[in-house]
C-alpha cells in the first residue's frame, strides 16, 4: 500500500498574530508540492486565524493538545470539540513535552486520542524513548509499551509520530538504520494489533529534522513523513523539508 506522506509542523509555544505571514508563505509554497500533505500546528490562540488563512489549500491546521472531556470545569484546558470548532482537523497527543512536563501517562494520552476521534479530529500520537532508555537497549520495549497504552482500540484513524526524546530540539538524530529499525518495529506492532488496516496508518519521524538531513531521514523505509519542531517556524525551511517529496 502507498501511504501519502505528511509533513507536520509543531510550533509549540511560539507565534503571535504577526506570524500569519509565515503561514501564508507555507500555503503559497504548498501549491508546488502536490505529492505531500502539509500541516501546521500553531498554538491554540492562532488556530482560527490560521484555519481561515489555509482554507482551500492543502495545508491542514492541527492543534498541539486537547483535554479528554468535551466540556466542564477544567480551567485553562481546551476540548477536542473546541479545536475542531476553531478549524483544526488534527491534534497532537502525547508529545514528550506533555508526557514529561505535564506528567501525562499512556492512559491520559489514550483518553485524549479517543477525545480526538469523538470530535472528528485525527490524533497524532507521539511515542519515543529517552537517551537512557536507548543506551540501556530498551528503546523497542519502551516504545512498544507506549503504543500499547496510548493507542485507542476500535479504529485506525490516527497517525503515529516516533520522536526519540533525545533528538527533540538537540540537533542530534538517530542513524537511518536506527530509524528503519524502530519504524519497522512500530509497523509490526500496528499489524499485530490492527491487522491489515494497520497498513493505512502513517508513521512520522520527529526530532531535529531540518533541510540538511530531511532526505536521509525521510527516505527511510516505513517513514511516512515528519513531525517538525524548530524548523517548521520558518516557511523556507519547512517547505524545503517537505520538498523531499517533490
Ligand atoms: C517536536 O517537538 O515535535 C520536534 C520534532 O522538535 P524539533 O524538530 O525541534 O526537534
Amino acid at each position: 500500500m502507498t501511504r501519502r506522506p505528511l509533513v507536520a509542523g509543531n510550533w509549540k509555544m511560539n507565534g503571535l498574530s504577526a506570524s500569519i505571514g509565515e503561514l501564508e508563505r507555507i500555503v503559497a509554497g504548498a501549491r508546488m508540492l502536490a505529492n505531500v500533505d502539509l500541516m501546521v500546528c500553531p498554538p491554540a490562540t492562532l488556530l482560527a486565524r490560521f484555519a481561515g488563512a489555509a482554507r482551500g489549500s492543502h495545508v491542514a491546521i492541527g492543534a498541539q493538545d486537547c483535554h479528554a472531556q468535551p466540556c466542564g470545569a477544567y480551567t485553562g484546558d481546551i476540548a477536542a470539540e473546541m479545536l475542531k470548532d476553531a478549524g483544526a482537523s488534527a491534534v497532537i497527543v502525547g508529545h514528550s513535552e506533555r508526557r514529561q512536563l505535564h506528567d501525562e501517562s499512556d492512559a491520559t494520552v489514550r483518553a485524549k486520542a479517543l477525545a480526538a476521534r469523538r470530535a472528528g479530529l485525527t490524533a497524532i500520537v507521539c511515542v519515543g524513548e529517552t537517551r537512557n532508555e536507548r543506551d540501556a537497549g530498551r528503546a523497542h520495549e519502551v516504545v512498544g509499551a507506549q503504543l500499547e497504552g496510548s493507542l485507542p482500540d476500535g479504529g485506525h484513524d490516527f497517525i503515529i509520530a516516533y520522536e526519540p526524546v533525545w533528538a527533540i530540539g538537540t540537533g542530534v538524530t538517530p542513524t537511518p538504520d536506527d530509524v528503519r529499525g524502530m519504524h519497522g518495529f512500530v509497523r509490526a506492532r500496528l499489524a499485530a494489533r490492527f491487522g491489515q488496516m494497520a497498513e493505512a496508518i502513517r508513521i512520522l519521524y520527529g526530532g531535529s529534522v531540518k533541510p540538511s538531513n530531511a532526505k536521509e531521514l525521510l527516505t527511510v523505509e516505513q517513514v511516512d513523513g515528519a513531525l517538525v519542531g524548530g524548523a517548521s517556524l520558518k516557511a523556507d525551511e519547512f517547505l524545503a523539508i517537505a520538498g523531499v517529496y517533490r
